[in-house]
């Protein structure tokens, strides 16, 4: 408890009043029942020794989506990035990457402390770069300059405020990639609000990627998961990290089957939430002092500078009224629509915020 109280006190203070509007992460989503009767209906196996069946279906499934020769089922998305980095990179290369991904900014240092690999952050607006920046930060060979392989994009981009990369741009950033002989990385943690939001098959904008995968625990609301896509060469070489790092399992299908129910169930629906987040930025945005980024899936972004306050001085008000966001800077805090949070949730937290920021 002291550990969790150091990293997050205003969620372990018991006078906290019980959560009313989640809008922290669409991570927070519980599984549903209907999702854990997928679960205990499982056809289950050893999968160190390749004989869960239900980790097999989702992995085909996942391979097909993304249009990818094959997949492996690991427990976590900062696995699968790793496993990506680990697979495509030796130690001392460089990857190309935005300042803000989630690569650069919340998983440990891991390509440092694990490939040995270093990130180049690149600018741009909305987590998102151009061909012409990749270009720029392409380097002549040398013997002195690290060897620049592998080039990483995030669908949506997070911190971009859940931006959608337009086909085209993507496609063209991709392009310079492999022609500079790099390969090409996309962490699709949100891909499917991406596939929904712009009504681009995942296929269509995974097409130049050597790599991508989804993660099942965001918006599609399953308790663990994510699925790695690629060649077949790629995942051979990725499943060896995963047993290295202790990412193979056992009857993991029991969890699988909670990713494949998701799939079929959750996917359309993250529309809901692409609108409930339209209709909280609106709703935000008449709030005076308030400076709202117009969203394009279910990440909603604004500031709070003009009202006075700082995002944490918000963030802990509303808590006391049992709304709960998340703070990304001083001035920046995230909302985050899910399958959790329906209309009326989000009409109660836009009238706590008015009232609190107006206090
Ligand atoms: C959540 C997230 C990850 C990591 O996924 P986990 O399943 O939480 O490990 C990676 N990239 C992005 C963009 C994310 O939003």
């Amino acid at each position: 408890m002291a550990l969790a109280a150091k990293y997050a006190p205003h969620r372990t203070d018991p006078a906290l009043p019980p959560l009313r509007v989640n809008l922290y992460s669409d991570t927070q989503t519980k599984p549903s029942v209907a999702m854990k009767e997928a679960m205990m209906a499982a056809e289950v196996g050893d999968e160190q020794h390749g004989d869960d069946l239900a980790i097999h279906e989702l992995c085909d499934r996942m391979a097909a989506l993304t249009g990818k020769e094959a997949a492996v089922f690991l427990p976590s998305g900062t696995m699968c990035n790793q496993i990506a980095i680990l697979t495509h990179c030796r130690a001392g290369d460089e990857i190309l990457a935005h300042e803000l991904s989630h690569i650069v900014a919340n998983e440990g240092g891991g390509p440092g402390a694990l490939a040995g690999a270093v990130v180049l952050g690149l600018k741009g607006e909305r987590g998102q770069f151009d061909a012409d920046t990749v270009r720029a930060a392409l380097r002549e060979p040398r013997r002195n300059a690290p060897p620049q392989t592998l080039l990483e994009v995030e669908q949506t981009a997070n911190s971009g405020g859940g931006s959608v990369w337009p086909l085209e741009k993507l496609n063209a950033v991709m392009d310079v990639a492999h022609a500079a002989g790099m390969r090409t990385h996309m962490d699709g943690a949100r891909l499917m609000n991406a596939v929904v939001s712009a009504g681009v098959p995942a296929h269509e904008m995974a097409a130049r990627c050597d790599s991508v995968w989804l993660d099942f625990t965001k918006g599609l609301g399953a308790p663990l998961g994510a699925v790695l896509c690629g060649s077949e060469a790629f995942i051979d070489q990725a499943w060896r990290w995963k047993q290295r790092l202790g990412g193979s399992l056992r009857q993991g299908g029991i969890c699988a089957a909670a990713c494949t129910y998701a799939l079929d169930h959750n996917v359309a629906r993250l529309a809901e939430d692409h609108a409930n987040a339209r209709v909280l930025a609106r709703g935000l945005a008449q709030i005076p002092g308030l400076v709202v980024e117009e969203p394009e899936t279910n990440l909603v972004f604004f500031d709070t500078r003009g009202a006075g306050l700082t995002a944490d001085e918000l963030a802990d008000r509303i808590r006391w009224e049992g709304v709960q966001v998340s703070t990304v800077g001083k001035y920046r805090v995230r909302a985050c629509t899910h399958l959790d949070v329906d209309r009326v949730g989000i009409d109660l937290a836009i009238q706590v915020i008015r009232e609190k920021t107006s206090a």
